[in-house]
């Protein structure tokens, strides 16, 4: 990449050289294949996990000490919904490791337990939706069925339906404009209610007298799927938008697709990871789960799953464990909060700060601070860490830029970054703009997510 005087053209695309242009190219079709078949944080975990398999990493718990390598690359998967890896480095870890954190859940609607009723000949399904989205966004769109269900001998079916081209899909209807005179009416959070948001999923019936509609439909998911209506009751089945994530635009300068917050920046940072066979100072790639819901429950960054891995690798490389040791891992670690932030919209310009808003097509995003109403719940990251990273980004001419979550007062969002601050290391948000962040299609600049890739690599190899 050659530098480029952003004064004059903020573009990051004006430093890309003929080479960059090739690497990008085959990194965004690769991008495009995982956010297009890793819909959930289940499939993403799997996608994951299957890569660092390919590049020599073996699962932490799968090994006993006499074979553990104290150089080796090491993963753990925590219930199919989060993943670690570590390539060990040469250095002590207690020293220090850099570490890089995004996640993999996205907003979606979950169905709910007791998911399935017959109304007015038509089938359909309750859902209940999963982190912050704008509920009329979801109707009229095709929608697609992701997850799990248990049966009731334990066994589990994975369930993707609505992707292939031959595949059924789903709908939510909205209601027709002729007759939306009340709806068109009401305050936008209100014109389409969370109960509301219910997947018509059949419309034809058996001979049965009660429920027909219902009944034949339990008889197809029986034939098809061996699962009956008690078993959704014991199951994780996540509605989510249907098809693949596509180029936009006439330059195809930018990526369309669900789920790039966050499983950009998660792809980014495992493809860092594995730019090099060996480091100087182990590299941890942390992707967790429930973000969109506040990093809780056991799959969550919240949860001891990142520390009890950290402590699990100092003692088999140390052969004794005392909590001291990840203590000073934890306060000597740099780490990256990799995740998108809100792109400026030339739609809704009132909402955030000229001056201080990331804008697609300007480069990898670095905020100091997130939050709400006085910068609270953010980690306000340390001018000496922001220094640091931006003498590394500028060594390789990697274009940057401020971001920020929209106007002051305005609103807000976080990261996981406060977590990991809590714990003594330094962190900063380093990820990407994204315009209509949480609506089913969310849209991306291309070059920003290769910044961010060339920009987590670098950490990897050169953060001291
Ligand atoms: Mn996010
Ligand atoms: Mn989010």
């Amino acid at each position: 990449m050659k530098s480029i005087d952003t004064e004059k053209n903020k573009s990051a695309w004006n430093s890309l050289e003929k080479g960059d242009l090739c690497e990008m190219k085959i990194f965004i079709d690769g991008y495009k294949e995982f956010i297009s078949k890793a819909k959930t944080e289940r499939e993403a975990s799997d996608y994951i996990e299957a890569e660092a398999k390919k590049k020599g990493f073996i699962d932490l718990y799968s090994e006993d000490n006499e074979s553990f390598d104290p150089k080796g690359k090491y993963y753990a998967k925590n219930r199919g919904k989060s993943i670690i890896m570590i390539n060990i480095g040469e250095s002590d870890l207690i020293d220090g490791v850099n570490i890089i954190g995004a996640h993999l859940d996205s907003p979606r609607l979950d169905l709910k337990q007791n998911p399935i009723y017959e109304d007015s000949d038509m089938v359909l399904f309750k859902t209940h939706y999963y982190g912050g989205i704008k509920k009329y966004q979801w109707t009229s769109l095709p929608l697609a069925l992701h997850g799990i269900v248990y049966k009731s001998d334990g066994g589990k079916v994975s369930i993707s339906i609505g992707e292939a081209s031959e595949d059924p899909v789903f709908l939510i209807s909205d209601l027709l404009p002729h007759l939306a005179k009340d709806q068109n009416a009401k305050k936008m959070s209100e014109a389409v209610t969370g109960e509301s948001l219910n997947v018509i999923i059949g419309n034809r019936p058996s001979d049965e007298e009660k429920n027909p509609f219902k009944l034949n439909l339990l008889k197809i998911l029986e034939e098809k799927y061996k699962i009956k209506e008690d078993d959704f009751k014991v199951a994780e089945l996540e509605v989510v938008p249907a098809g693949k994530a596509r180029d936009s635009g006439f330059d195809r300068s930018m990526v369309m697709g669900y789920g790039q917050d966050d499983r950009s920046c998660s792809f980014a940072a495992m493809k860092a990871l594995f730019s090099k066979e060996s480091y100087k100072r182990s590299a941890v790639a942390v992707f967790s789960d429930k973000e969109e819901i506040g990093s809780v429950g056991n799959t969550g960054m919240l949860s001891s799953f990142f520390e009890n891995f950290m402590a699990e690798i100092l003692f088999r490389i140390k052969g004794s464990y005392n909590e001291l040791m990840l203590r000073r891992l934890l306060s000597n670690a740099n780490v990256f909060s990799a995740d998108v932030v809100n792109g400026f919209d030339p739609d809704y310009p009132e909402v955030s700060d000229k001056l201080n808003s990331a804008y697609l097509g300007r480069g990898v995003s670095i905020s100091k601070y997130g939050g709400s109403k006085g910068k609270s719940g953010s980690n306000d990251a340390n001018a000496e860490y922001i220094s640091k990273v931006r003498m590394l980004l500028e060594k390789e001419n990697i274009v940057w830029q401020t971001a920020e979550v929209g106007k002051v007062d305005q609103g807000g969002g976080g990261t996981i970054a406060y977590i990991l601050a809590n714990k003594g290391a330094e962190v900063a948000d380093i990820g990407l703009p994204v315009l209509s962040m949480h609506s089913p299609f969310e849209l991306i600049s291309k070059v920003d997510l290769y910044m961010a890739y060339r920009a987590y690599e670098i950490f990897f190899r050169e953060m001291a």
